[in-house]
Order: structure tokens, then C-alpha cells, then sequence
């Protein structure tokens, strides 16, 4: 009798198992537009010219051991990163009451947060955007949340936001609830709200007296310019919130695997500091006990670097030109070839990612038929396209449509 018996099969996680069907997949001219990683216009994965640089003087640096890290990390990598995401003049940061801590990547930056809410604050529901990543739900669950609720978010009919919706869900969620918000580039629709809709939002929010919880996935690759990827957050911290931001380097340094992150903490006063940090440690401790150097010591070896800086800034531009130029071909592909629909919104869309608007019947008739993988959402990922294939996969969805 094994223990395992009646364990019930648990269900893919459809970004990967569509990676390793693409991978099996002998077709010439098969297309993937499902992974969010950014590739080259010849197809390939990119390490950034700025990260070789770093890793060579890293190397090369004898006084750099392979002794553990302290629980929360590398500390002036942490200070650096909140300092990017906050901004020079933050009042958070003059008045010491803003901190970071190193988790891994994005999603180990939320998962700590999240801890730390739902454990040491009692917090019990958490909102998120109909759609979001697909990992939110999982990842705040599993961090002792009990209650998962949607915001509106996507107007499917005109393909852009649901701004009435979302306000009204704000206004109708229990105070306290923890709200998930896209720093930029959401994923997936690709549509960010504008100033004055942040506006609205932080209002409601303020109002109905509900926790921020930013997730900056993109700061850099969504307009190529990191001070306006930060805006909403800094706009939060100015109009005075408390607020957790996770932070990933894997999109903006191309450090996916590295797993390299950062929890930005805002609070009301440094008062708090110490008993918030003491707690997140024992939170850590348990967990995993410490991160791993090689990305933080990147992203530092980067970040506190003028010059290095500059180079980096310049790599985010080259990865960000390069998502904008096959926005506007794939959108003057389909109006060529005369694709059912209206296209505005391919180009209306903002980061790695967009929302097609094709319904799962279709996006799984673009895998089986054209080979060309894509989520069941209608979610694909700009990066896979290049000069030569985006017209295949225009052409593509033309048939699929018609
Ligand atoms: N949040 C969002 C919205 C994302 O798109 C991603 C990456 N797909 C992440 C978080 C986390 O990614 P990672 O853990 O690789 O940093």
C-alpha cells in the first residue's frame, strides 16, 4: 500500500505544458507566442550585453565567496531596487519609512507578502483582476488567504478597460481586503489604466479603507522608460498609502532563471520598521530560509554602476523598440490581409503581452492548425513574433477567424 495512492492527478499549468508541446512539435514553421520571455527578432532568447559585462567582473572579483546571505537578502541590492521603484525624491524613502527585502523573483516577492499579510495581519481576502496572471490566485492561496474575489477589470465587448466595473467592485469589497494591482503592462490584457483612472482608483480605495499590493513585473519593458513604469506606485506613495510592491528582474534584466526580487514595503512611519522586518525574517526562515547572490549581485553590480546604468537603460530600450515595431506589423499584417475585426487595439497595448481577443475555440485552432501556441485566453506574447513569421501569423489568424 503506497500513501501516494489515491492521490488525484493535479491539473497542468497550461503555460508550461503548452512550452513542452511546442517543444515536441517538428513543425517548420511553428510559432510560439505563449512564453512570456523575451526573444530576439531572429527567434532567440537574449541575455542583456549589460548582464555578460556583470557577470565577467563578478567573476573576476576574488573577494565574492559563496557564504549565505543574510535571511532578507543582499541588502544594498534591496535598497537599490526600492530606490528605482520609488524614485529619488520619494518622500517614503526621505522620511526612512520604505524598505526592501530579496525574495525570489516576482512571484517570491508576492508569496512573502502575502505571507506576512494573511499570518501576521489576519488578513483573510485578497482581489484580483478578471483576468490576471494566472499565478495570483494560486500564490495567495497558498499563503494562507482564505477568500479569492475578482475585480472587474476587461470590457471584452470594446476591448479595453472596464472602468465603471472595476470601481464598483472596489466600493463593494470588505474593509481591509487586499487589492492586487498591475504596477504596468497588465498581464494580460496589456491595457493599464490612465493617470486619471488611477486616480479614481487610489481614491476608492483610500476611502474603503483597502491594502495595495502592487505587482511590478515590467518596470522598464512596458514604455521602455523606468520612471514612467513606476508612476502609479509613486503616485500611491505620494497621496500617502501604506503599500507592499513586488518587484521581478526577470522581464527588464532578462534574469528569469536567476530568480531575483525584491519586496518593496511602504509604511506610515519608520516606527514600524523593525517589527515588520522581524516578522518577514521569520517568515523567510521558515520558508527558504535565504535567497540566492548571483542575480542580486547582478542587478547591484548594475544598478550602482553610472555607466553600467546607462547600458542597461539602453538594453530595455532595444527589448521595448523591438515589442512596439512588431505591434504595429502585426496590426498592419492583419488590416492588410483584411482580418475580420478592428486591430487598434494590438497597438493600443502596452508590454510583453496582448490580448487578441480570440476566444479559446480559436486560440486552440491557431495551435492545432497553424501551430502557432498561444493561451486559450487569446493571450499572446509579442515577443515570439519576428519580421519573418508575422505574417504567418497573421495570415494565421485571418484563416482562424474566417
Ligand atoms: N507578475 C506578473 C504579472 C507576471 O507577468 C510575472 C511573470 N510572468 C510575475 C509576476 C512573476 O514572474 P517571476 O516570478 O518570474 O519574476
Amino acid at each position: 500500500m503506497s500513501w501516494f495512492a489515491d492521490l488525484e492527478q493535479g491539473p497542468p499549468i497550461e503555460v508550461f505544458a503548452l512550452m513542452k508541446q511546442f517543444a515536441d512539435d517538428d513543425f517548420p514553421q511553428k510559432v510560439n507566442l505563449g512564453a512570456g520571455a523575451y526573444r530576439t527578432d531572429e527567434g532567440k532568447p537574449w541575455v542583456l550585453p549589460v548582464v555578460r559585462t556583470a557577470e565577467k567582473a563578478l567573476a573576476n572579483d576574488e573577494t565574492l565567496n559563496k557564504e549565505y546571505l543574510p535571511i532578507l537578502g543582499f541588502e544594498a541590492f534591496s535598497t537599490l531596487s526600492t530606490r528605482m521603484l520609488l524614485g529619488d525624491d520619494s518622500p517614503a524613502l526621505k522620511e526612512n519609512r520604505a524598505f526592501g527585502v530579496q525574495c525570489l523573483s516576482g512571484t517570491g516577492s508576492l508569496r512573502v507578502g502575502a505571507e506576512f499579510l494573511a499570518t501576521k495581519l489576519g488578513k483573510t481576502v485578497f482581489y484580483y483582476s478578471k483576468p490576471t496572471w494566472e499565478n495570483h490566485r494560486l500564490v495567495f492561496l497558498s499563503a494562507g488567504f482564505k477568500e479569492a474575489r475578482e475585480y472587474r477589470y476587461w470590457d471584452a465587448q470594446k476591448r479595453g478597460l472596464d472602468i465603471a466595473g472595476f470601481l464598483q467592485d472596489l466600493k463593494d469589497a470588505p474593509e481591509g481586503a487586499v487589492i492586487i494591482l498591475h504596477a504596468c503592462a497588465h498581464n494580460p490584457t496589456g491595457c493599464d489604466p490612465t493617470r486619471e483612472q488611477w486616480a479614481q482608483i487610489a481614491s476608492v480605495i483610500k476611502e474603503k479603507k483597502l491594502f495595495a499590493f502592487f505587482d511590478s513585473a515590467y518596470q522598464g519593458f512596458a514604455s521602455g522608460d523606468l520612471d514612467r513604469d513606476a508612476w502609479t506606485v509613486r503616485y500611491f506613495v505620494q497621496e500617502g498609502f501604506e503599500l507592499f510592491c513586488a518587484q521581478s528582474y526577470a522581464k527588464n534584466f532578462g534574469l528569469y532563471n536567476e530568480r531575483t526580487g525584491n519586496l518593496s514595503v511602504v509604511l506610515k512611519s519608520p516606527k514600524e520598521i523593525p517589527a515588520v522586518k522581524s516578522q518577514i525574517t521569520l517568515i523567510v526562515r521558515g520558508m527558504y530560509s535565504n535567497p540566492p547572490s548571483h542575480g542580486a549581485r547582478i542587478v547591484n553590480h548594475v544598478l550602482s554602476n553610472n555607466e553600467l546604468f546607462d547600458q542597461w537603460r539602453s538594453n530595455i530600450k532595444t527589448m521595448s523598440s523591438r515589442i512596439i515595431d512588431m505591434r504595429k506589423r502585426l496590426r498592419e499584417e492583419l488590416e492588410r490581409l483584411g482580418a475580420p475585426g478592428t486591430w487598434n487595439h494590438i497597438t493600443e497595448q502596452i508590454g510583453m503581452f496582448s490580448y487578441t481577443g480570440l476566444n479559446a475555440e480559436q486560440s486552440q485552432h491557431m495551435v492545432k492548425m497553424h501551430h502557432v501556441y498561444m493561451l486559450s485566453s487569446g493571450r499572446i506574447s509579442m515577443c515570439g513574433l519576428t519580421h519573418s513569421n508575422v505574417e504567418y501569423v497573421a495570415k494565421s489568424i485571418k484563416e482562424t477567424l474566417t
